[in-house]
């Protein structure tokens, strides 16, 4: 029994704040391996730090105005937006230790 009247649909998860993204986006990225895994880490200037976050780190706050990485996976198993959906705002120090 054929059901092919459904459209299929594709990439349903997106739903992330371009206009942050789009401006996350425009630093230059680099990809680190940790733990045996590549990691996109994007630099965020403090001018671009407009929110407060909280860094899985220390479990403190990065508080607006702080320049600090913005960190997701780069192995690309769950498909670029959601990985991009489950990206972390990290301390650039405490990245650098983690
Ligand atoms: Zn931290």
């Amino acid at each position: 029994m054929p059901r092919n009247n459904r459209p299929r649909r594709r990439g349903s998860v997106g739903h992330s704040e371009p206009d942050d993204l789009s401006r996350l986006m425009t630093g230059w990225r680099r990809t680190e391996t940790r733990r045996g895994r590549e990691w996109n880490v994007q630099p965020v200037s403090s001018a671009a730090a407009v929110k407060e976050y909280t860094c899985p780190g220390c479990g403190g706050l990065i508080t607006p105005g702080v320049a600090h990485v913005v960190v997701w996976r780069a192995d690309g198993v769950l498909g670029d937006a959601a990985d991009l959906d489950a990206r972390r705002h990290w301390h650039s120090g405490c990245w650098r230790i983690a």
